[in-house]
């Protein structure tokens, strides 16, 4: 079996990135190496601030590897998933060379990643069938290989389309793609889904990837926290190409608060809400005048098509609702997307969109 360091830019498999004053194990009880400040900030009561954090603060990799069942070795924690999404396509494609894909209408940071390091950006659009939007594995294989993608990347529920794609599908694809490509799996929305975590199926592919994040169930965008969750030496690569202290002090308390038992209880009751309120707003759209298509989605978002979409923002929008605008995206000409909100803000939406001028 090759190994993932193989798929790693050639330059970059041995760049030992920067060397911190925290990177050295040392022992002291008077820390003068890092030029901080001897004293708190006088806004920084408590000194929480002082000091540089740890790069990868310890007690919340090993609250994350916990609540994510994966083992701390196998996980960066990362500014977001989007920093996670940006170091991929460094560390692994030469620019000029190498190729991105995804699958669109999808998530707009693959393409931004690719096109700031100077990879091709492969595009294999999503089918629209009965049952929603979904990947064709088969055409993104051929492609990957043809074009020689280093990453492809699947997004799980997907943004904005709603759709899931079946473990078994990665997995396939995972395999056809040994030794050739990372396959990245999103998982930015799969709390709100009833199925299992790609994380399931890592132990058998070191070409695998999962993204998880904090900003969307978790509640904890501006926290800015994500994962990526893969092979060892892959997340050890990942690692010396970030920036040297990329985990804010206040931003790792907040997340580990966010994280106690107490407060993933509660998140699970409100994703559970969620998902109730979905599949309620996603029945009662479906009869709303002027609606084309509401499709099935196991995330905290609706993707819907109108007979007239600009008359539907401009009524959600009259009514001070503001949704996403898809109408820019490929096969989406027609189509909002509504994220989910309290159960009130979700009432609002479906008596803004019930007026007839809409289905005019
Ligand atoms: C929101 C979103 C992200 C970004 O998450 P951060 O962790 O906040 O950077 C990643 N992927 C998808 C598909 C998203 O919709």
């Amino acid at each position: 079996m090759s190994s993932v360091r193989d798929l790693v830019r050639e330059d970059l498999r041995d760049f030992a990135g920067y060397a911190s004053a925290r990177t050295q194990r040392l022992e002291g009880d008077v820390w003068l190496n890092a030029n901080e400040s001897p004293l708190a900030n006088p806004g920084d009561a408590e000194g929480r601030c002082r000091r540089y954090p740890a790069p990868q603060p310890p007690e919340l990799q090993a609250r994350l590897a916990e609540v994510y069942g994966v083992e701390v070795e196998q996980l960066l924690i990362g500014r977001g998933s989007d920093e996670a999404i940006d170091l991929l396509v460094r560390a692994l494609c030469v620019p000029g060379r190498d190729a991105v894909l995804a699958t669109p209408p999808v998530f707009g940071m693959y393409a931004v990643s690719a096109r700031l390091q100077g990879a091709a950006f492969v595009e294999v659009p999503l089918i629209d069938g009965p049952d929603g939007f979904a990947v064709d594995v088969a055409a993104v294989r051929n492609a990957a290989l043809a074009r020689s993608a280093k990453l492809v990347f699947l997004c799980s529920p997907s943004n904005p389309t709603g759709g899931l794609v079946p473990l078994a599908e990665i997995d396939h694809l995972a395999d056809a793609l040994s030794g050739r490509a990372i396959v990245v799996v999103d998982e930015a929305y799969i709390e709100f889904a009833d199925a299992a975590s790609a994380t399931t199926l890592l132990a058998a592919h070191q070409n695998l990837v999962v993204l998880r994040t904090l900003s969307k169930a978790h509640a904890l965008a501006a926290a800015r926290i994500g994962v990526a969750i893969g092979h060892p030496d892959l997340i050890g690569v990942l690692r010396r190409c970030q920036a040297p202290y990329p985990v804010p002090t206040p931003c790792a308390d907040l997340a580990l608060a966010g994280l106690s038992p107490d407060a993933l209880a509660l998140t699970q009751a409100r994703v559970t809400e969620t998902i109730a309120e979905r599949d309620a707003l996603a029945a009662a759209l479906t009869t709303a005048p002027g609606v084309r298509r509401v499709y099935p989605s196991a995330g905290n978002y609706l993707l819907v098509r109108f007979v007239d979409a600009d008359r539907a923002f401009a009524a959600l929008l009259s009514a001070g609702i503001v949704v996403r605008d898809q109408r820019a995206a490929p096969q989406l000409g027609d189509a909002l997307r509504i994220s989910l909100g309290t159960p009130a803000q979700n009432a609002r939406v479906l008596s803004a969109l019930q007026v007839s001028e809409i289905a005019a």
